[in-house]
């Protein structure tokens, strides 16, 4: 006779993860499927050839605000504290990024310029645009056009194939602008990575859930013969409804390793990170040992290159935050929520640009609501 579960999991991601431990340590009894061959989703880690880390599905830096985000995931990882350090290569020169007062005195060759000077500066080139309404005027209306055009206008129009007038503001101001001379890349208050990786922790996550895993299986061939008593989909919220509106955009991403000898100081470049905003094919090269704290004669690279996401054909990795695929993801979930029995929770399911920790505390959140029902 075939098993019974409280709880079928579709995605082995930080999401389905979260919520089977979360569910394990009340008893429930939890399947989770995942169609690729690992768990850990796109937060997915490994070692190369010479044992250093890299990041398979493109750069994950862990940060966050939340106490109970931290001290949850802390069961499961140790972690090394970090400084995401990110340089933009354009116009033959390295510069320091997000844009801060560093980046001013490159910019004008005036390395004594000061914190007023810069001030001065962005008064005098921001635009007036009261209530920025795309990912082009977040920016213009703040930094000016140099700085737009310098930075922003060519990274957001390869990593999106699309004009940033059609995306929303919140994309660009993600990146802060600062003007003193932090250059770290972002604000939270804990910026770590998990000592041994992602991929050790969440295999602490699957181990504690106490829950069975089926790997390189798609749900939907599974769930004709399971018993179950409720499904958690953390997939595309298209692909659930057979995409009955139309698909959704994603922008899908092709990521090359490279395994390369260090240089003298142990790296291959700079810093962490490396954006593009000329005309590579590329976005961005992550160098991971940066954080890692690994030593090693050898290196690692890995170079992103965007493109159009095809269902079926390629991985949908960024939902694409612009109005009209808003008004179709609102469709879905208003599907979503008459769907009888069905939990969507995670990136993919909500449709939205969430980073690992808002994943983290929306599990857990889903967690209390599923113990009301
Ligand atoms: P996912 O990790 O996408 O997991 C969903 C899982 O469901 C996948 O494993 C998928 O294979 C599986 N699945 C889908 N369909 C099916 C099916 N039909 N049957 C079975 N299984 C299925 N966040 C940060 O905080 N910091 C960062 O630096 C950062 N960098 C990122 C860089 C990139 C390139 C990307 C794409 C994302 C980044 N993120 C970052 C976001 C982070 O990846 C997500 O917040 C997180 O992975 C979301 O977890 P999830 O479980 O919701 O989704
Ligand atoms: N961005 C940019 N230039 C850069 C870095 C980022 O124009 O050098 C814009 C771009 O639109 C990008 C967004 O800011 O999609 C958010 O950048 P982030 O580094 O947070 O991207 P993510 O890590 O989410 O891919």
């Amino acid at each position: 006779m075939s098993a019974t579960y409280d709880y079928v999991i579709v995605g082995a991601g930080f999401s389905g993860l979260v919520l089977a431990e979360r569910l394990g340590s009340i008893g429930k009894r939890c399947l989770v499927i995942e169609k690729r061959d690992h768990i850990g989703g796109n937060c997915y880690d490994r070692k190369d050839r010479h044992g250093l880390f890299y990041h398979v599905y493109g750069p994950h830096y862990f940060r966050t605000y939340s106490a109970q985000v931290r001290a949850y995931l802390s069961r499961f990882t140790e972690w090394n504290e970090v400084r995401y350090q990110v340089r933009v290569f354009t116009r033959g020169t390295y510069w320091s990024f997000p844009v801060n007062l560093e980046t001013f005195r490159q910019l004008k060759a005036a390395p004594a310029a000061t914190e007023d000077d810069f001030k001065q500066y962005l008064k005098d080139n921001a635009l007036d645009i009261p209530s920025p309404a795309n990912a082009k005027e977040a920016i213009l209306s703040v930094a000016g056009r140099e700085l737009y055009d310098l930075f922003y206008a060519g990274y957001t129009a390869k990593q999106w194939g699309r004009p940033p007038e059609s995306l929303d503001a919140s994309v660009t101001q993600r990146i802060p602008i600062r003007t003193n001379a932090d250059d770290r890349y972002f604000q939270e208050d804990f910026q770590a990575l998990p000592s041994e990786g992602y991929t050790r922790m969440f295999e602490r996550l699957l181990a504690a859930s106490g829950a069975e895993l089926r790997l390189e299986t798609d749900y939907r061939h599974a769930l004709p013969g399971l018993t179950y008593g409720h499904l958690i989909y953390t997939g595309p919220i298209d692909e659930y409804f057979d995409c009955r509106w139309g698909p959704l955009p994603y922008r899908t991403l092709r990521f090359e390793l490279d395994e390369v000898p260090a240089g003298p100081d142990g790296f291959a470049q700079p810093a962490l990170q490396i954006n593009y905003p000329g005309p590579e094919p590329f976005t961005r090269t992550v160098e991971v040992k940066h954080v890692t704290g690994q030593s090693s004669p050898w290196t690692n690279i890995v170079r992103e290159f965007p493109g159009e996401y095809q269902a079926g054909q390629s991985e949908p990795y960024y939902p694409l935050p612009g109005a009209e695929s808003r008004a179709l993801a609102e469709r879905y979930r208003m599907l979503a929520a008459d769907e009888p029995n069905v939990t969507f929770v995670g990136r993919l399911a909500q449709y939205r640009y969430l980073n690992m920790d808002q994943i983290v505390a929306g599990a857990l959140h889903t967690f209390e609501k599923l113990q009301e029902r």
